[in-house]
């Protein structure tokens, strides 16, 4: 049965005002599944005034009744995560392996970690020999919103979310309108771990509408966003003048770079993961990919192999490796990216297709996963986020070549680096244009650890501390000595 998701604003779950709702396809099978709330400023209204009505209770309610229902919320997913994984596959076409080996366990783990986290946040103090002393506050703001992509959907939610809680703001979040199901529900799971009305509050709808009014408005005083770098730029353009925090997570075109003395074996599994996982959708996926000369051929025809036998198909089927792309516009944009380069002069050494899947998958939008090499580092191909199943590869002579390389893009996210010489693995991190660099291996995440990105990748981190002190705002109290 088709289903018809709802708002949750002040613990309830709520219709649109407008009464319209927007349709959600399955990518994997190209039909409509369920519908979300077309929402619009009257929704966020709603649901704003219900955070902040929550704010007093919440902020004060003190870190371990915080920690506590955190930590609920995350038993919850965890015992719902079979639901979590198909409702995150059929959303966005991922292999349900991939949505219940990563993205519901990390959304689990994100509760958890920031659940903790709030028990150890703590603030300075600044000693004026024999005058007086500071100290700092770190207070929350009140009401902040959240605004997530489509790639990693509650896994992205949640890694905003549950920071903004801990450090007791109520929240407003945006889910993405292609991918709302998890969020959908997530409000479930809140409300049955006994999270206080109106702390969390869930609004679905398009970007422009619901997401500009959450943006827009006076009371929200933080916000927190991942998405691309055109959005961040508009949204910085609205929330500037109202003077607002803002932290930004945006595109990328992430360098990888393979010197002759790496670890073939290794870096060859990991790489086939880094240019592929999620059909390259994630932000961290290397899609530029840059190998020393001498071992550009053995690269080459071994990467090529293995791409070629990567098994695209049904996302809900065991053995499938890559998935649907996640909407039928996403699955355009890839394909006009592959003929652009092949204009550009590029080579298709794999895929550069469609795939055409039959049964209840015949209207899915599949992509085999696609080799290109020949471009030059100037194209658009290699200068322009694809944000899919589409890699380059391209020879380089030195190491000064490969970070002229690496570093020659608007973008500057994550990067990766193979080799066995240490001192080189240092001194090439040291010049990487990124907010994170991973040496011999990729996505191995800390959660302590500062995300974010450098350039045109973003403003702002998020991880750890850094996502505690984006959603508190630190006051100097100063006492004088007598
Ligand atoms: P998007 O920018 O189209 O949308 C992101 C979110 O912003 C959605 O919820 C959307 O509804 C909302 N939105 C759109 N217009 C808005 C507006 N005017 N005001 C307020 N909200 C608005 O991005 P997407 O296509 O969903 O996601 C893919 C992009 O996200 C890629 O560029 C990818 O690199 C980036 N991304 C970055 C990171 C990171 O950590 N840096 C992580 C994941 C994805």
């Amino acid at each position: 049965m088709e289903e018809y998701l709802k708002n949750y604003i002040g613990g309830e779950f709520l219709p649109p005002d407008s009464g319209n709702y927007l349709e959600n396809p399955n990518p994997a099978t190209g039909k409509t599944y369920s519908y979300i709330p077309d929402s619009q400023a009257s929704d966020i209204d709603k649901a704003v005034a219900a955070a902040k009505n929550a704010f007093p209770a919440w902020s004060k309610s003190g870190t371990q009744f915080r920690y506590e229902v955190l930590n609920r919320i995350a038993d919850l997913i965890g015992e719902n995560l079979e639901a979590f994984a198909l409702a995150e596959s059929m959303d966005s076409g991922k292999p349900v392996s991939l949505s219940r080996s990563v993205d519901i366990p990390r959304a689990q783990s994100n509760f958890r970690f920031f659940a903790t986290a709030i028990l150890h946040f703590s603030s300075e103090s600044h000693n004026m020999e024999g005058q007086a002393i500071n100290y700092t506050l770190r207070q929350p703001f009140g009401v902040v919103g959240c605004i997530s992509p489509w790639n990693l959907p509650l896994y992205l939610f949640s890694w905003k979310i549950a920071p903004a809680l801990a450090a007791g703001n109520c929240v407003v979040g945006k889910p993405s309108e292609i991918t709302p199901m998890t969020a959908f529900l997530l409000s479930k799971v809140c409300k049955e771990a006994g999270l206080p009305d109106g702390v969390l509050n869930i609004v679905h709808g398009l970007g422009p509408s619901a997401g500009q009014a959450l943006v827009e408005h006076p009371d929200v005083k933080a916000i927190s966003f991942t998405g691309g770098t055109n959005t961040g730029r508009h949204l910085a353009r609205t929330a500037a003048p109202m003077f607002k925090k803002l932290s930004l997570e945006l595109g990328g075109k992430n360098p990888n770079l393979i010197f002759a003395d790496c670890d073939f074996e290794k870096m060859m599994a990991e790489t086939m993961r880094s240019s592929f996982a999620n059909n390259g959708q994630i932000c961290l996926c290397g899609s530029r990919v840059y190998i020393q000369r001498p071992i550009y051929d053995k690269f080459k025809e071994e990467f090529v192999a293995r791409t070629k036998k990567l098994v695209v198909g049904n996302p809900l089927d065991a053995p499938t490796n890559q998935g649907a792309v996640v909407s039928k516009s996403h699955f355009e944009k890839i394909l006009s990216y592959v003929a652009l380069a092949k204009e550009e002069g590029g080579k298709v050494l794999a895929g550069g297709h469609a795939v055409q899947l039959s049964g209840e998958n015949e209207g899915g939008y599949f992509i085999a996963p696609t080799i290109i090499e020949g471009l030059p580092e100037t194209c658009r191909t290699n200068q322009e986020e694809i944000f899919g199943p589409v890699v380059t590869i391209q020879p380089f002579d030195t190491e000064e070549e490969a970070i002229v390389l690496a570093n020659s893009t608007e973008y500057g996210l994550a990067s990766t680096v193979w080799t066995s010489d240490l001192n080189r693995a240092h001194r090439v991190a040291e010049q990487i244009q990124a907010g994170i660099v991973w040496i011999n291996c990729w996505m191995l995440r800390d959660l302590r650890t500062p995300f974010g990105g450098v350039k045109n990748s973003g403003v702002g981190r998020e991880g750890g501390l850094e996502a505690l002190r984006f959603f508190t705002e630190p006051k100097n109290v100063c006492v004088k000595f007598h």
